[in-house]
């Protein structure tokens, strides 16, 4: 079984919802929009359609046959706040808000596969299909497994994917383990004493003290943590002063760390506090950290990345199934679905020969509608193959 005829045959119905999203891009927890169509189109297919999960969140759930068996697969609904650069046809109405990370093209993708299996009903147990709001940062996902995503609609196992720009068309990877770093941010407030730019003795000069903390938090990774384990430390933002002739009284930094194991992440975090705090003391200054953990790594179950890869192999090929990767650092709130059931969250290769290999968030990033089917084909196959008819 390639791509599924099936699938196939509504390929140019997939491409239409797809650029229909992304025409109307919506931020986290406000995709009112796009929920709506997500449900209208459930509802029509005879789907059973639950809302209001964390605001925006749509199930679906699918129930065939007597098996108690179930799985959930996941899709994420929400855009990015920046402006889009492409000039085509379906790019983005709203000026500050973009699809730069193909989130539209993974809701279409289980609207394909949720349309499929309703008409074609060829397994026994129960599908739900999870639309997820705000995996931007806002932690949508975690936000509808603490109201009760799996107590309301459990289980055995849930999955999940995301394109990617950096693997051709027609290859996935499937890999066991971490595959998304823990994603934590921070910010650092440094009190110093603001006065005359050409009396800095008179002053304690905050922008040279963040300057000291922005250095010297790079330490961590080159000599404070084991070389083998990985960490990343971004000061992103450094704000301080309001006249060329004044040291300000205040300033403040903040940024990301991403690390890949718990051990790691509490030793970024604490090591970080640290050399602010006492790099900070070290100029008569103080430095006051606020720490927010954020995702944790998103961490992939065996058993069910065995499941998922045989599932695409039947789709792809076992050759275009790719089953050894180093991680990414970037993070992905799917996290909190794999801490609360067993489950594996894939990649889908987009990069074709002249499309689809600008890197997700941006400006001129752009889904490749020609994975469509592969996703809703993949999805289709893991249901027919992990709830078998009798
Ligand atoms: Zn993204
Ligand atoms: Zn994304």
């Amino acid at each position: 079984m390639p791509i599924n005829n099936r699938i196939a045959h509504f390929h140019d119905d997939m491409t239409a919802w797809r650029r229909d999203l992304h025409e109307h891009p919506e931020l986290g927890f406000e995709e009112q929009r796009t929920s709506d169509i997500v449900a209208a189109k459930l509802a029509e297919w005879g789907i059973a359609v639950h809302r209001g999960l964390a605001g925006t969140g749509v199930v679906g759930t699918l129930k065939v046959g007597n098996s108690d068996r179930a799985i959930g697969i996941r899709a994420d609904m929400d855009a990015l706040p920046m402006s889009e650069a492409n000039e085509f046809a379906h790019r983005s109405k709203t000026d500050g808000k973009m699809h730069a990370c193909g989130h539209d093209g993974h809701t279409t993708m289980l609207l394909g596969a949720a349309k499929y299996l309703a008409e074609t009903r060829n397994f026994d147990g129960t599908v739900h299909f999870i639309f997820q709001p705000a995996e931007e940062g806002g932690g949508g996902g975690r936000v509808m497994v603490e109201e009760g995503l799996f107590d309301k609609f459990p289980a055995d196992a849930v999955y999940g994917l995301h394109n990617d720009t950096t693997l051709p068309v027609g290859e996935v990877s499937v890999v066991a383990g971490p595959v998304q770093a823990a994603s934590d941010s921070f910010r650092i407030h440094i009190t110093g004493k603001g006065g005359h730019a050409a009396k800095p003795h008179f002053c304690i000069d905050p922008v040279l003290v963040g300057s000291h903390i922005v250095v010297a938090l790079q330490s961590i990774a080159s000599r404070r943590v084991n070389p083998l384990d990985s960490v990343v430390i971004s000061t992103c933002q450094f704000h301080a002063g309001s006249a060329t002739n004044v040291i300000p009284h205040t300033g403040w930094l903040d940024g990301t760390v991403r690390t890949l194991t718990p051990e790691v992440r509490d030793d970024a975090q604490r090591l970080l506090t640290q050399i602010a705090e006492t790099t900070a003391a070290a100029f008569g200054a103080e430095a006051r950290v606020e720490y927010t953990r954020k995702y944790p790594v998103t961490r992939n179950h065996a058993a069910e990345t065995d499941r998922i890869a045989a599932a695409a192999a039947r789709v792809l090929g076992e050759d275009r199934v790719i089953r050894e990767r180093v991680p990414s650092m970037g993070g992905e709130d799917f996290a909190f679905m794999l801490e609360a059931r067993p489950g594996c969250y894939i990649k889908v290769g987009q990069a074709g020969a002249d499309k689809g290999q600008i890197p997700v968030h941006h400006p001129s990033y752009d889904f490749n509608d020609d994975i469509l089917p592969i996703g809703a084909s993949i999805w289709s196959a893991l249901v027919e193959q992990e709830l078998p008819r009798g």
